[in-house]
């Protein structure tokens, strides 16, 4: 059936019928992260989740690696530094809400589940126990975690989480928020009252979808196997040690998703690496790709303690690992090796 002119908000039969599409994909996504689907607001991006929730807060700490759609709509006056492996320092946590919250109450933690310029998985779990001690509501980026690693919510105390579907195949604008519901949230966007009042405008039915089929298929996937994305991953970063030592690896010896290398010389500003790798048909970024374009100074890289290096990241992604085994011949060894030497020839 073509969806693309439902409204859900119609009484008549395709209107109930574009209705059904979006409770069945809140149910497919409620699945796949474990939590119930009444609590899970569509919007167009994880950007619109995150500037919904944080429209509540007065007072938000951050960690210094966020995304940029955290960062900017947190104000920035409560930033918890990180480690040079670009780990949460939980310590600065733990200390920092202990003096917070005796005069804020109210407050929202919000710390990210994986880097999205590093791919460096965040001690989440020990998030939310120092967050909950002081009594704060805790908010997960999981933008970059879901479809890469295990996002189970019954596991886990968070009161938010955002996702964002095309990082796990949907089509681009469309995000969530899923929310605890003993909180009371005023939504942004008002109008006819969509999504139970908390994010108003017709729905967008054709993303809502795909975020749905895409959830269900990730669902079906017994696990986040990533050992061929990982072995290809190792296999390029120790031919790029071999040709390149001076080569930095962002985050290296961190727990990290296998899909993602940053990566830098010190002598070759990302700009002219992107620019070389990309004639040599390598499709990288520099930094974080949702700045790609402008060509700006990682906050990431700065934020770990490589100030001299933090216009010099480039950022390498791989394919999901069912999609790099299925199509034997889409990143050879062959390929890497290219890849290396073009590296070490900036
Ligand atoms: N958070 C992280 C970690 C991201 O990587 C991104 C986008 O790349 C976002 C948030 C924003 O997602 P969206 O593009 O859906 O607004």
């Amino acid at each position: 059936m073509d969806v693309g002119p439902l409204n859900a908000s119609s009484i008549h039969y395709y209107g109930r019928k574009g209705k059904d599409i979006i409770e069945d994909a809140r149910t497919h996504i409620g699945k796949l992260i474990n939590t119930n689907k009444n609590n899970i607001v569509f919007t167009s991006s994880a950007t619109e989740a995150i500037n919904l929730l944080f429209s509540n807060f007065e007072t938000i700490v951050v960690s210094s690696i966020e995304h940029m759609a955290v960062l900017s709509s947190s104000r920035g006056d409560h930033i918890i530094p990180v480690n040079h492996d670009g780990i949460v320092d939980l310590n600065f946590l733990e200390l920092y809400l202990e003096k917070l919250v005796k005069h804020n109450k109210n407050t929202l933690v919000s710390v990210m589940w994986v880097n999205n310029e590093t791919g460096v998985i965040q001690p989440i779990e020990d998030v939310v126990k120092i967050a909950k001690k002081y009594e704060c509501f805790v908010h997960c980026d999981a933008a970059q975690a879901l479809g890469k690693i295990k996002v189970n919510l019954s596991e886990i105390e968070l009161d938010f989480l955002t996702i964002s579907g095309h990082k796990i195949g949907a089509p681009t604008g469309i995000g969530v928020l899923v929310y605890n519901d003993s909180v009371n949230l005023k939504p942004q966007i008002l109008g006819g009252g969509q999504e139970k009042g908390m994010r108003a405008g017709t729905e967008n039915i054709l993303g809502i979808r795909g975020f749905g089929e895409a959830a269900k298929i990730m669902t079906n996937k017994l696990d986040n196997d990533s050992t061929q994305v990982k072995y290809l991953r190792d296999y390029l970063i120790n031919k790029i040690k071999i040709l390149t030592p001076e080569t930095i690896i962002f985050g290296e010896n961190a727990n990290r998703v296998a899909n993602t290398i940053l990566m830098a010389l010190p002598s070759v500003p990302g700009d002219l690496a992107l620019m070389k790798l990309d004639l040599d048909y390598f499709s990288v970024s520099s930094g974080s790709a949702c700045s790609s374009g402008k060509i700006s100074k990682s906050h990431v890289v700065s934020a770990m303690g490589y100030e001299k290096l933090a216009y010099n990241s480039v950022r390498l992604s791989f394919p999901p690992n069912d999609i790099v085994l299925n199509s034997e011949n889409l990143i050879t060894i062959q390929e890497l090796d290219r890849l290396a030497q073009c590296w070490s020839n900036l």
